[in-house]
């Protein structure tokens, strides 16, 4: 993982670099997020594992992690990939739907 900043324009942000199995490049959020699999209409965010894996699923807040793990949950760890909040998404994808639903990777190389 190296450390880089966004070069979309009026952003700046912090972003990790993460490379995928199959060698994709992919900027992440700093901040690791936690998620489940959703349970019927919730709000679901992605998430990028430290694998390079796409996950959709409903946020769960770190305290609870735990707990739920112990009951047998399976819980993924990650980040959300930096296209999807970027004020200059547009630099990364052409189309952004209202909500996090639905989303997902552009087939192209991010850059
Ligand atoms: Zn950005």
């Amino acid at each position: 993982m190296s450390y880089g900043t966004c070069r979309g324009k009026d952003c700046n942000a912090t972003i990790n670099w993460i490379e995928t199995a199959s060698g994709q490049r992919i900027p992440l959020n700093p901040g690791r997020r936690f998620v489940r699999r959703p349970l019927g209409s919730e709000d679901t965010i992605i998430v990028m594992t430290r694998e390079g894996e796409a996950i959709i699923g409903a946020e769960v807040p770190e305290a609870e992690v735990e707990k739920l793990r112990d009951g047998g949950m399976q819980i993924w760890e990650g980040a959300v990939p930096h296209h999807v909040t970027c004020p200059n998404a547009g630099d990364f994808k052409k189309k952004r739907s209202k909500n996090s639903k639905g989303l997902r990777f552009p087939k192209r190389r991010l850059r």
